[in-house]
């Protein structure tokens, strides 16, 4: 009977992540993928690689990430396409320059280095940017990268070290056992076995935290996106807004414009997600109010996915609160591509070592002792969001 040192259920960048940093310590991993390795947010995500403007409790796990993004070559045998284009913040007034300072206060302790701009200066170094913005803060250090290649590339990277990574594999349920878990798969009888488990489900990761009595409440979100035409260079930084709002990068290889604003429907229990009209217009708007050499550039497709959001817009990354052996990554908030490798190396500490040097303070699920879950207590909530969130 195989035992594996690790059971992953998920797919996505931060569960494909989890299974090479796994392999990379010598733990025998299988991964289960409902579908195709990244073919949920991970794969279908702006594509934003950003420290800057992160909630405190996420920056050491970002600061981590972006160091990996910068070895990927190495890493999984691709870059994934990520540029260290850098990310512009731009102030739309006074008040908003006062949360730039704050912030780059914040994010120095953090080692991570802003420049804080004038209108004058925003002007003189990125003329292509609407004149209506009072300043910003630019991250040398932030980028950007295509999301298609990354997931699966860490899934490759991890298969070609040894491990299981089964796909088409949908996960029904999983229990404790007195080995570690037995995880049943749709249509086979005979469960898979593991000593520890990892939950990065994604948008559906607090339905598989429930088996467990893990009982949490996540949200889902659907970020609108839109791609134009390929241009010629016109946009250096990932552009983004104090508040949030329209956000836009220019793709380095092919020159298209990607921009998201707003958000669209998602119902996960069917598995689709679809932008709305308005919604794509509003953007589209907004994009040109930001960057005006835009208006007359074509859009040629929009979308969204299936994200996760937690009530306070922060993952939950640890282990589980009641069950030894058991951990968590999941309800992103928009979040989880820039952390996503940073996270599944994360994981395989706490699951193969018992400890991580990195500080998750402020991510554990038991910050929701006490907020009622509404799936657990009552009817199964709402399939659709359209929260104001950004996806960048
Ligand atoms: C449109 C959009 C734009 C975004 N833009 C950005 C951005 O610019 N920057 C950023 O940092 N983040 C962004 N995000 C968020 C980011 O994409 C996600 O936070 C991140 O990809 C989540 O990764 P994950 O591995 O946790 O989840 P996912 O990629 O969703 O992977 C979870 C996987 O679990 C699988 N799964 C679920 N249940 C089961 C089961 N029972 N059995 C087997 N498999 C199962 C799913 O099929 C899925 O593949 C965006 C998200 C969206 C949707």
């Amino acid at each position: 009977m195989t035992v594996f040192d690790l059971a992953i259920i998920g797919g996505g960048l931060a569960g494909c992540s989890t299974a090479l940093h796994a392999r990379k310590k010598g733990a025998s991993v299988i991964l289960l993928e409902r579908g195709r390795c990244g073919g949920q947010a991970s794969g279908v995500n702006y594509g934003g690689v950003r420290q800057q403007g992160r909630h405190p409790a996420e920056l050491p796990l970002a600061t981590r990430s972006r160091g990996i993004w910068g070895r990927l070559h190495a890493l999984v045998g691709c870059d994934c396409e990520f540029v260290a284009t850098g990310h512009l913040k731009l102030a739309r007034n006074d008040r908003d320059m006062v949360d730039l300072v704050a912030h780059q206060a914040v994010a120095a302790d953090h080692g991570i280095a802003i420049e804080l701009l004038d209108g004058a200066d925003l002007r003189r170094r990125f003329p292509y940017i609407g004149d209506r913005f009072y300043g910003a803060s630019l991250c040398a250090d932030d980028g950007q990268a295509n999301p298609r290649l990354a997931a699966p590339a860490f899934a490759r990277a991890a298969r070609q070290l040894g491990a299981d990574v089964r796909e088409e594999c949908p996960v029904e349920r999983a229990v404790p056992s007195p080995l570690g878990f037995e995880i049943y798969v749709t249509g086979q009888d005979t469960p898979i076995r593991a000593h520890r488990l990892v939950n990065t489900a994604g948008a559906w990761g607090a339905n598989v935290a429930r088996w467990f009595g893990d009982s949490v409440h996540e949200d889902v979100m659907a970020p609108n996106m839109c791609v134009t035409e390929p241009i010629a260079p016109l946009i250096g930084p990932n552009l983004g807004i104090c508040g949030g709002g329209i956000y836009i990068r220019q793709a380095s290889g092919h020159g298209s414009v990607i921009f998201g604003s707003g958000v669209g429907i998602a119902d996960r229990d069917a598995l689709r997600a679809r932008p709305l009209a308005a919604v794509t217009m509003d953007a589209a708007k907004a994009a040109i109010d930001m960057v005006p050499a835009l208006a007359n550039v074509l859009v040629v497709r929009s979308w969204t996915g299936i994200e996760g959001r937690m009530p306070d817009n922060l993952p939950v990354v640890g282990p589980s609160p009641t069950i030894a052996n058991l951990y968590h990554a999941f309800g992103f908030s928009g979040h989880g591509f820039q952390l996503g490798p940073a996270v599944g190396a994360v994981l395989a500490e706490l699951a193969i070592d018992g400890r991580s040097p990195t500080c998750l303070a402020g991510l554990s699920m038991t910050r929701f002792a006490g907020v009622p879950d509404p799936v657990a207590t009552t009817l199964p909530p709402a399939n659709c969001s359209q929260h104001k969130e950004e996806g960048e």
